[in-house]
């Protein structure tokens, strides 16, 4: 738990000074009044509460609802970085604009000399320099522009529904990586530009997703089924 910090508007200071008055009540003689500008000086400054880690929580009447224990976060072992643990995610996000897309997952006749003629991703064509966002909550795993025919690209595990995925974004720009090996990032956050880095014939998102065994699976369907916005 980190610290929680509230802010609220807090203490409004009111001075206000009270303007002379110019006139005697015992002048005989008519003449103006005359009044010292009136001036009024509000200041405001804010209130915060800090509360710490060990702060203690009172307990929750849990009588009305159907508790589950939460499942146990997924281990996951990261070179250079060792063991993270996968805290499960219920968010999930399209990593970018879905509306153009050039290639499904599965057979198909390749694209270019050396190109496999199996696509074990999903080709995104949302622009070259699109923002590339993280589809869920993780970890990332890999963030290289050593990628050989991915070119650039990062790599994020994911505990979802207390399994672990994980989803590959190839092709970026070189420079524009924005997260690094054994950073946890969230659902939406930035992790590169669609470029077309290694292998590619033009700038695409080439995602790739799969499970703990490895075999890619069709991250169109499973992002179709599984976006929460
Ligand atoms: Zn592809």
């Amino acid at each position: 738990m980190s610290i929680a910090a509230m802010s609220i508007a807090g203490g409004m200071l009111l001075a206000t000074s009270v303007p002379a008055l110019a006139v005697n009540a015992t002048d005989t003689e008519v003449r103006a009044s005359v009044y010292a500008p009136a001036q009024d000086v509000v200041s405001q400054r804010s209130q915060s509460l800090e509360v710490s880690a060990e702060a203690t929580l009172e307990p929750i009447d849990v009588g009305e609802w159907d508790v589950e224990a939460a499942p146990p976060p997924i281990e996951s072992s990261v070179a250079g970085v060792g063991e993270v643990s996968l805290l499960e995610t219920p968010r999930i996000v399209w990593p970018v604009d879905p509306s153009r897309i050039s290639d499904g997952f599965g057979p198909r006749s390749a694209p270019c000399a050396g190109c496999s003629s199996v696509h074990d991703g999903i080709d995104f064509n949302p622009g070259a320099g699109a923002p590339i966002v993280s589809l869920a909550d993780g970890v990332v795993i890999t963030a290289t522009e050593a990628g050989g025919g991915l070119g650039a690209y990062v790599e994020v595990q994911h505990n979802i529904d207390g399994v672990l995925i994980t989803s590959l974004y190839a092709h970026m720009q070189y420079g524009s990586i924005s997260v690094s090996t054994g950073q946890r990032v969230s659902a939406g956050d930035l992790i590169g530009a669609v470029g077309s880095t290694g292998q590619s014939t033009g700038a695409h998102l080439h995602l790739e997703m799969y499970g703990a065994d490895g075999v890619r699976f069709d991250g169109l369907s499973w992002l179709q089924a599984n976006v929460t916005g």
